[in-house]
């Protein structure tokens, strides 16, 4: 299915022997060294101890600890969520990290991936690659373009976007047998409606190649590639570009909302659709879901929690309500959507609203609920008598 996008948060994770060899490259050895390549990546050091009960350190930041987690970012930009009962021994050191540059971490990425895979830089990622290379190279164009589009968004309307901290990465594979070994690494199950998705523990984008092998020559992609790339792209932008913290719990409707804003395919071209325009597919659903009983506290329960995007016989049209309440509320009260998103951006790492605690502070912003989700249905349904008027009224009237 199109744009059923997977943002990926691992709770508590188990640190598994093989999920333990890409970050041994990152220790210092001893304890507090230089590693390899000349390069100085002091900092905390974290023992960990292993599923099969081995000890391994970790050399990174720790960004918070509570009674049953700490969570570690390390050097590449991962970050690892440790069961308390797995760490060992915590070495504070008062340095502040120091991000790999791309330089450094190509090459760990070419010993990770293996010989069969290329690394790609553009200017703003490192693009991982076993498919062709016009295909990795057209999806690095695309990967810009987002940037380009979602950083002009934001600036215009006040936001401070600041410089990604560590290296964005974008893994693409070949085949979807492929993308599904890698994902299973993270995923106990791997939905087979995904094309790619977004891990906030490696930071990375994990994406297929839809269409099979040769179809690229001219670089252009699928639309559904666009439209995964779109809305993968922007969950790894809203997290690195200083809007949202990873592991900070922010509302999973307004982290999808934001993702199709942008996702908007333009028809069979394969060309992106740019930014805020009507996402024909959403409308229809959420459209389809308000006529066939969508229950009264529909809206209240997808503020509350996170539970409707994630199961998934309800994905579908929880995807479809929070696009249209992203809309609804950019397009119609801009200024206090922004200040809301703000005020996310603002948690501290391991924090964890309560239902009652999130409906509280949407409501602080946006008035109650009940209110909001009347004028919602309301403006939907006008959206879509627009979009059945000819082209050139519809422009007129979107051109706000
Ligand atoms: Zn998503």
């Amino acid at each position: 299915m199109i744009g059923l996008g997977g943002l990926i948060q691992v709770r508590s994770m188990r640190i598994k022997p093989q999920s333990l060899l890409p970050l041994l490259l990152l220790l210092a050895a001893p304890a507090l060294g230089v590693v390899g390549r000349g390069v100085d990546l002091r900092a905390d050091v974290v023992s960990v101890r292993g599923e099969s009960g081995q000890l391994a350190e970790l050399c990174g930041k720790v960004l918070a600890q509570t009674a049953d987690e700490l969570l570690l970012v390390t050097p590449d930009g991962q970050m690892h969520l440790l069961a308390s009962d797995q760490v060992r021994q915590v070495q504070i050191d008062d340095r502040p990290l120091r991000p790999l540059t791309p330089a450094e971490l190509a090459p760990r990425l070419e010993a990770e991936f293996g010989p069969t895979f290329q690394v790609l830089q553009s200017r703003h990622y490192l693009v991982v690659y076993n498919t062709e290379r016009t295909y990795a190279q057209a999806t690095a164009t695309m990967l810009e373009r987002l940037y380009a589009a979602f950083t002009r968004y934001y600036r215009l309307r006040g936001f401070t976007i600041q410089r990604a901290r560590f290296p964005l990465v974008a893994v693409l594979f070949r085949t979807r047998d492929e993308f599904a070994d890698y994902a299973a690494r993270e995923l106990e199950v791997v939905d087979p409606r995904i094309n790619g998705y977004y891990s906030l523990e490696t930071n990375r984008l994990a994406l297929h190649q839809v269409l099979p092998p040769g179809r690229y020559t001219r670089g252009r992609l699928s639309p559904e590639n666009v439209s995964t790339i779109a809305h993968e792209g922007v969950h790894q932008l809203a997290f690195n570009l200083g809007f949202l913290k990873r592991f900070s719990d922010p509302p999973l409707w307004l982290v999808e909302g934001m993702a199709m804003f942008f996702e908007v395919p333009a028809g069979t071209t394969g060309r992106w659709g740019g930014v805020g325009a009507v996402n024909h597919n959403r409308l229809e659903q959420f459209l389809s879901y308000v006529q066939e009983g969508r229950p009264q506290d529909s809206l209240r329960q997808l503020i509350a929690s996170d539970d409707r995007i994630r199961q998934l016989d309800q994905a579908v049209a929880a995807y479809a309500e929070s696009w249209a309440l992203t809309y609804y509320l950019v397009r119609t009260q801009a200024r206090r959507y922004f200040e809301y998103l703000q005020h996310l951006g603002k948690k501290p790492y391991l924090w964890q609203g309560s239902p009652e605690e999130r409906v509280r502070e949407f409501e602080q912003f946006f008035g109650p609920i009940e209110a909001v989700d009347a004028e919602l249905v309301k403006y939907m349904k006008a959206i879509a008598r627009q979009q059945r008027k000819p082209r050139s009224v519809r422009d007129r009237l979107l051109a706000r």
